[in-house]
């Protein structure tokens, strides 16, 4: 079943659906906004005729509605996670990645156990507390029992404080009962991105090792699912091809694990291109998005799945990271390095990363800055470890409930970062947050939140609801 074409991504319907909403009027835009605002999700002609607004007043109600429908559901919170990269050896020829097999420009490198357990370590003395673990398409010797190694090796790491609550993976790929090992290994989320839904474009720019396979990997969250794995995580590689189509190809996909599973995508990553050692085409998007594009993207995907977290990474700049935490981002990496080992060294923009970085700041100074403009850095991993995942969480996040359990676990979470990691600094601008953020809360919510904290403060870690 799963070599075949995938007939739930009907570029003929993407296109169709594009050409019938085009130029959308405001009374018209307007309608689709207030139905958003019900967080409901929207339906493919919906976002098509989102997707072309341009007239500044429709953009502002967009951006608006968005970041009402972010604050009802995730409140300030925005949770926080490091990528680790395992390893650099690549198989694949995809075009813009500085992993690309045939690269000689950057030197491989595989991380043993001890060295992935010395990476873990610093991340944890930094604060992180959940993981995502990367790595390329080949692996040393042990073929796939390095990938269950290493986060058996992730999970054992433990330090004075602290330890890794949750490894989620980004690898390539794999077979049902590979997956089920995955699965068995404790993963969070298994995340991969499809690139491009645009056939033709996705050959151009693979062109060799098992990626090739469109099909493959287009079917591969539906053996993640039947293998039990419930938090799936998508994603598009913006610039590759025309956004628009991406977009409302990424519905269908949405729709098809909605409809087979009762579930769709536990988040979306919205990775931009960026400039990578040894590719043209990275640095010469044939498809670039611009910026005000990428905001109204992260926008329209809040208002069309709002349920689904949105994950900003290390790729985008300060100010952009910024920006788009109001109109829906849910979850954002800090302090990243690309390069296997690049946590152990002292170098920031080692050419053997996978991509070049728009953000380089350590984790301290990220948390400083999100906790001034008022959003809680949370490193909770309670849903997770207390089986609230895929459609339970699911179940748990539609009414608005996930606040009485998320704000009282980000509050207790980022009092615990603010007690073992802080810099003075930070922590001043922690506690008053902190604080403020308590007395804005009423009910359950705020007797829980109150409860936790005060627990943390007691010197107690890992305090969770
Ligand atoms: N190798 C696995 C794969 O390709 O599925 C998983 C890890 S890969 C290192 C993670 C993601 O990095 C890819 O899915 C791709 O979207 C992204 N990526 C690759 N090159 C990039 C670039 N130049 N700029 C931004 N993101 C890039
Ligand atoms: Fe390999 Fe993934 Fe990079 Fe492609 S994107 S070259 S599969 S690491």
């Amino acid at each position: 079943m799963y070599n075949v074409p995938a007939d739930f991504i009907n570029e003929e319907k993407v296109w169709k659906t594009l050409e019938n909403n085009q130029r959308a009027d405001f009374s018209k835009v307007r309608g689709i906004l207030a139905k958003a605002s019900e967080m409901k999700g929207l339906n493919m002609d919906d976002v098509a005729a989102l997707m072309g607004i341009s007239d500044p007043e429709m953009l502002h109600l967009l951006f608006e509605t968005a970041n009402q429908v972010k604050e009802t559901i995730y409140g300030k919170r925005l949770v926080l996670f490091a990528p680790l990269y395992i390893s650099n050896l690549c198989a694949n020829e995809c075009l813009y990645c500085a992993f690309r097999a045939t690269n000689k420009e950057i030197v491989r490198n595989a991380l043993t156990q001890e060295q992935i357990a010395r990476e873990v370590k610093i991340l944890i003395n930094q604060g992180h507390k959940r993981i995502l673990m990367v790595a390329g398409e080949s692996y040393p010797n042990q073929g796939f029992q390095y990938v269950l190694d290493s986060i058996k090796t992730i999970y054992s790491v433990k330090t004075e404080h602290g330890e890794v609550r949750r490894v989620n993976v980004n690898i390539a790929p794999l077979s049902t009962d590979e997956f089920k090992l995955l699965k068995s290994a404790g993963i969070g989320t298994y995340q991969i991105f499809q690139e491009t839904y645009h056939r033709e474009t996705y050959s151009k720019v693979h062109l060799g090792g098992k990626k090739k396979d469109y099909n493959w990997r287009v079917w591969s969250l539906h053996r993640a699912m039947e293998a039990k794995i419930d938090d799936v995580g998508i994603g598009v590689l913006f610039g590759l091809f025309d956004y628009r189509f991406e977009i409302l190809a990424m519905m269908q996909h949405i729709a098809e694990l909605e409809g087979k599973f009762g579930v769709g995508p536990h988040t979306i990553s919205v990775p931009r291109l960026e400039p990578a050692t040894g590719s043209d085409i990275a640095s010469h998007p044939p498809f670039a998005v611009s910026d005000i594009d990428f905001r109204k993207i992260v926008a329209i995907l809040r208002l069309a799945v709002p349920y689904t977290g949105i994950i900003m990474s290390t790729r985008e700049t300060a100010k952009m990271r910024r920006e788009t935490f109001a109109l829906g981002v849910s979850q954002i990496s800090a302090g990243s390095r690309t390069n296997p080992g690049g946590y152990s060294e002292e170098t920031e923009d080692d050419p053997s990363g996978q991509f070049c970085l728009g953000d380089h700041r350590p984790l301290d100074e990220v948390i400083r800055d999100v906790a001034s403009m008022g959003y809680i850095p949370s490193f909770c991993t309670a849903c997770y470890r207390l089986g609230r995942t895929g459609q339970d969480f699911m179940d748990l996040a539609k009414p608005g409930d996930i606040k009485l359990h998320c704000a009282p676990n980000a509050l207790s979470s980022f009092m615990e970062y603010l007690r073992n990691y802080a810099s003075a600094e930070t922590k001043e601008v922690g506690l008053k947050l902190i604080r403020q953020s308590i007395e804005e809360m009423d009910g359950i919510a705020k007797q829980r939140a109150e409860k936790l904290v005060k627990r943390v403060e007691e010197g107690h870690d890992d305090i969770y609801c």
